[in-house]
């Protein structure tokens, strides 16, 4: 894999080799005092458009320089500080929209000849020492979101879950107060993960339970973040096979790793920000293949709870592998767990490509992670989780079933209430939510960013780490 940011270049004096976007009389557009290769305006309403909206138009500027292989972009700094809503130096929204200059930056064209990513992206002009270094944290996580991008994005012929574990070891070596701890199959075997080796065992590929630690806080004791992401390397469906066709989506089944990335991304960047927190990322990677040693529908497989569970349908594999995760996630006696997955295609019927679907009892812990989710345009919508989810999910032949015998519909519902019997021994203080990122999991032409995963919601993930940290100090 490939440098997945472009190279940031401080500088008082401009250097003709980028093109600037500027903010000029209610117009952004690109300006070079010598040549300019490409031509593009947008005309704002200062006082009518929103931050979000003004992002969306930085975002499109990038692409056009893309799309006109112009890969040295460049801003004033004064300049920036102009840009509608910003006048005022709202600092907030400063630092976030320097991580989306980053992201913007980004194209997966790691395996092409013809390169689509910006190269160098520069700032320009006087800046205090102080207020850069705060520039720079958010850079960082922008580049630690198109590393969890990039990950997504890589097809399953080049990541299986041992190339995902070498992958987390050599970015993770690189930061201080980390640690990674990989489970192979006997030792998963020992510790009963049994849903999680039962997903895995008609693939000939070595499963890999990933624990990535970073203990930032001033005290070891102080209680961690943990996420917990879904790694599929490869989702056939099993036994119960996905049907061809694009509605099935069958080829974006690389991507079924979407939630395992989106957690390393976050301690990854938490890690390099140097955030004061203590913060644990459970990654279980399998893959999903068909054999004569697959998982048959009707097998009754004990969970690491202790739990027996009932597998109504091998495709519902994701709330298997996290069962596991999330159980194993008790003894660190968590802050908080967030569990993140590609988990349900019924989620996007719901919710269209708007918004992550975040599920959880606690409404102040909703409305926390909405509020954050849309100040960092991650948005995040709840979708509902009762008692009569995990009714739909219980069996006579098992203590639950990972598919509701009778359907009724509202699937990523049931899904949450099958995940929620697995945090049940948290303590009550324990803050859960479980995120499915279907919808939002690659980009629509309304993003104004390249093909493939969006990165999100790392962002949010990141901000409520450093939220609760601040507030603890
Ligand atoms: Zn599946």
């Amino acid at each position: 894999m490939t440098e997945t940011f472009p190279k940031i270049i401080w500088s008082r004096k401009y250097d003709s080799k980028y093109v600037n976007i500027v903010w000029k009389k209610g117009k952004l557009k690109f300006e070079n005092p010598l040549y300019l290769p490409f031509e593009k305006e947008i005309v704002i309403n200062s006082k009518t458009c929103t931050f979000d909206q003004f992002v969306l138009h930085i975002r499109q500027m990038i692409q056009t320089a893309k799309q006109f292989k112009y890969f040295y972009i460049g801003f004033d700094y004064e300049n920036i500080l102009n840009f509608p809503l910003l006048k005022n130096q709202k600092i907030q929204m400063l630092r976030i929209l320097f991580t989306q200059i980053v992201i913007s930056s980004y194209s997966f064209d790691t395996l092409k000849k013809n390169k689509e990513s910006i190269k160098e992206i520069a700032f320009f002009g006087k800046i205090l020492k102080t207020e850069q270094k705060v520039m720079e944290s958010e850079i960082i996580l922008g580049e630690s979101i198109n590393q969890a991008r990039e990950l997504i994005n890589t097809s399953s012929n080049r990541l299986s879950a041992e190339n995902f574990t070498a992958k987390v070891r050599e970015l993770i070596s690189k930061e201080d107060k980390c640690s990674v701890e990989v489970f192979d199959e006997n030792e998963a075997k020992k510790r009963n993960f049994n849903l999680f080796l039962a997903v895995n065992q008609g693939s000939h590929r070595k499963p890999q339970f990933i624990t990535v630690k970073y203990f930032g806080a001033t005290s070891e004791k102080r209680k961690p973040f943990v996420f917990v992401g879904k790694g599929v390397t490869f989702d056939t469906g099993g036994l119960n096979l996905k049907p061809s066709g694009a509605a099935s989506l069958i080829t974006m089944m690389h991507m079924d790793m979407t939630g395992a990335a989106l957690a390393f991304g976050t301690i990854l960047a938490l890690a390099k920000m140097k955030v004061k927190a203590n913060v644990i990322a459970v990654l279980p990677m399998v893959e999903n293949a068909i054999s004569d040693k697959s998982i048959r529908p009707g097998d009754i497989v004990t969970s690491h709870k202790g739990d027996s569970v009932y597998i109504g349908n091998t495709d519902a594999e994701g709330r298997l592998i996290l069962a596991d995760a999330l159980s194993y996630a008790t003894k660190f006696n968590p802050a908080s767990v967030f569990d993140v997955a590609t988990l349900c295609g019924s989620t996007r019927i719901a919710l269209g490509t708007f918004a992550t679907a975040v599920f959880s009892r606690n409404e102040t812990l909703l409305s926390e992670l909405k509020n954050i989710g849309s100040s960092v345009l991650n948005p995040v919508w709840p979708l509902p989780l009762g008692d009569e989810h995990v009714n739909a999910m219980k069996h006579p032949l098992a203590d639950i079933s990972n598919m509701q015998r009778m359907y009724n519909g509202g699937q990523s519902s049931t899904a949450a209430a099958f995940l929620e019997n697995f945090t049940k021994k948290y303590k009550k203080n324990t803050e859960w939510a479980h995120f499915d990122v279907v919808s939002r999991r690659v980009s629509s032409p309304k993003d104004f960013l390249a093909q493939g995963s969006l990165g999100e919601p790392i962002s949010l993930f990141v901000k409520y780490v450093q939220q609760k940290t601040q507030r603890s100090k």
